[in-house]
């Protein structure tokens, strides 16, 4: 795992230097869904402290067996039940893909009396199995959750759809970044998105180059996944 991760920051390394970026830009997240405890000890070992889980119970039973050194992100379809254990507990739900979800999480962040940091998901490529919004829905959207007081938007994230030439995944990656501008231009109170999660193990290095702050890496740091 180490020589993994060496690998890894080697690549992003060389993408922020193509595209005239910088690497504290690109936070890199361990994406430690099905992995034991153990393996993301490991990793810890080894530097990474960012883990992604996409179940709200395995997030749970991992959650209890770490410190709180340990930042959590959420990146999986969320139902509006499972809300209640993961607001405060997550740094960062990056898997808000309906409005009622949106409104759930604002409302056990006000029960809870924090503000919770999420982003949206946009389902840029339009596959019927991926869950996200649609572009076209945004002003909608953006009607609907502005006010929520204890929700705070911070980004957008997508996932291009599975290709064995991540160059394809280019176009959903500027897809997602042109509607960060867009929204940005918009100039509306109180939301600023500045945040784009984006890239996974085989298309990383191009989702970098168009602009990604975060990926979400679990094959290349863990190796392939048994289910
Ligand atoms: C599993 C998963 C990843 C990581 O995928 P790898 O190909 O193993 O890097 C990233 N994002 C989401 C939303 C995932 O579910």
């Amino acid at each position: 795992m180490d020589n993994n991760i060496k690998e890894i920051n080697n690549n992003i390394m060389e993408a922020v230097k193509n595209s005239n970026r910088d690497k504290e830009n690109v936070e890199l997240i361990a994406v430690s869904k099905t992995r034991t405890v153990e393996e993301m000890k490991k990793v810890v070992d080894l530097g990474l402290v960012k883990f992604g889980e996409n179940r709200a119970q395995e997030f749970r039973e991992k959650h209890e067996k770490f410190d709180d050194d340990i930042i959590w992100h959420f990146i999986g379809h969320l139902q509006r039940n499972k809300v209640k254990y993961l607001v405060g507990k997550v740094s960062l739900i990056h898997s808000v893909d309906s409005v009622r979800l949106a409104k759930a999480i604002n409302k056990e962040a006000i029960k809870e009396n924090l503000v919770q940091d999420v982003l949206l998901q946009f389902n840029i490529s339009k596959e019927k199995s991926k869950y996200g919004f649609y572009e076209e829905d945004l002003t909608e959207i953006i009607k609907e959750i502005k006010d929520l007081k204890n929700l705070n938007a911070i980004g957008l994230m997508t996932m291009a759809p599975h290709t064995d030439n991540s160059e394809e995944s280019r176009e959903y990656f500027k897809g997602l970044r042109q509607l960060s501008v867009d929204i940005n231009s918009q100039k509306i109170d109180n939301m600023n998105i500045r945040e784009l999660s984006m890239g996974m193990t085989s298309d990383y290095k191009i989702a970098i180059q168009e602009g990604a702050t975060m990926i979400r890496i679990g094959t290349a740091i863990f190796g392939e996944r048994s289910y």
